[in-house]
């Protein structure tokens, strides 16, 4: 049965919330500004916001005034054995590509973020599951294993239900930019936070700006440190713009183009290209396709649009390791090393995972698409 549950109430409806109180980098879009900005930034003018304080703007070699700096609290995980999981390849030039015929694997890179609960709310009620490349401290949201944010219990819930939760390092600095250093620290500041929240950390990462390279140390550097590398379509396109627009990489399966496209003017435009991009035998074909759970319109529009699609034409939405036909197991790492798994969450954790629990009322519409039919509704919408 390829529809869901036809009982559109199962879904969350989580309070629309206002637009962060931090400014959130428009990652896909060049701005001027914002090159000036870093430009000045890096000539070592002082400044307080978003440009000096809120990675990934800010600097890590401009001191602790910059929050990339910050250091999660409890064990350093560096220590811990990283002993290859599994057989899916790990570091290199890494992964773009499902290998299970019939599988769509929907990732969500830079979050977790306000529109993230929504997000889960819309897999629930498809029954579906999704790959989250988490970003422990990135656009000013603070640090995700910060017990007075949202953001742990918004963790346990993918984990209890099914998701995958994976490394977009701790600051989304770009790998090939920093020192060898810095870039483990990226690694393992983001592994400390997320065991403080899971009890454990990923095994598969996915680099920031699609930056990983050969010549940089970067490649080698996730072998040593246990990580399959998952490639992704000119994410964080302006940073890149400003430094090389040649090195723009085409690490893609399918690409919606959802960080250019977060107004509902243009959300219609990442609906067509995933449509196109999913045309083919179900039975044979697989995909990998590439998101972002900051942006509203992906949040509230496009992942609906998505699910509903793949599964109408006869794919299943599944995480990045059951795509790649991957154990669970392997796709975490517990303090000794091994493999890791839902079963190993701490009780402490455990106990709170099942503090999110989904209300009963209809999404608003953002697309102006409403009623019983698609599960949505116009109230409280722009739309009346
Ligand atoms: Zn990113």
């Amino acid at each position: 049965m390829r529809t869901p549950m036809a009982n559109a109430g199962q879904f969350t409806r989580p309070a629309l919330v206002p637009q962060a109180t931090a400014v959130l980098r428009p990652y896909g879009s060049f701005s001027s500004s914002l090159v000036h900005s870093r430009l000045t930034q890096r000539q070592g003018y002082c400044g307080l916001g978003p440009d000096y304080c809120n990675s990934p703007d800010c600097q890590l070699d401009y001191g602790p005034a910059c929050d990339g700096n910050k250091i999660p609290s409890g064990a350093n995980t560096s220590s811990i054995p990283r002993p290859a999981l599994g057989s899916v390849p790990y570091g290199g030039v890494g992964i773009y590509a499902c290998t299970v015929p019939g599988t769509v694997a929907l990732t969500y890179d830079d979050g977790p973020y306000i529109y993230t609960s929504y997000v889960l709310d819309v897999f629930k009620y498809y029954r579906s599951k999704a790959t989250f490349f988490v970003t422990a401290i990135n656009n000013g949201k603070g640090e995700i294993d910060d017990p007075s944010t949202i953001y742990p219990p918004i963790i346990r819930r993918m984990l209890a239900e099914g998701h995958q939760i994976a490394s977009h390092t701790w600051s989304h600095q770009d790998l090939t930019k920093i020192t060898p250093t810095q870039r483990r620290d990226q690694m393992i500041k983001n592994e400390m936070a997320l065991r403080n929240i899971l009890g454990f950390f990923p095994t598969y990462m996915r680099p920031p700006y699609s930056n990983c390279d050969a010549q940089s140390g970067c490649q080698a550097d996730m072998v040593s440190l246990g990580y399959h590398i998952v490639g992704s379509l000119l994410e964080c396109f302006y940073f890149q713009s400003e430094s090389n627009t040649t090195q723009l990489k085409t690490y893609f399966d399918l690409d919606t183009n959802d960080y250019n496209l977060d107004s509902p003017n243009l959300i219609q435009q990442a609906k067509n290209n995933f449509a196109n991009g999913i045309q083919g035998n179900a039975t044979t074909s697989d995909h990998l396709e590439i998101g972002h759970d900051i942006h509203q319109q992906t949040a509230y529009n496009l992942t609906q649009y998505m699910l509903s699609t793949l599964i109408d034409a006869g794919y299943k939405a599944v995480t990045v390791g059951e795509c790649l036909g991957d154990p669970q197991v392997n796709w975490y790492r517990d303090s000794s090393g091994n493999g890791a798994s839902i079963s190993d969450t701490p009780s402490s954790v455990a106990a709170t995972t099942a503090t999110v629990s989904p209300t009963a009322a209809k999404p608003v519409t953002t697309d102006a698409t409403c009623g019983p039919a698609n599960g949505f509704t116009c109230q409280g919408s722009p739309y009346g």
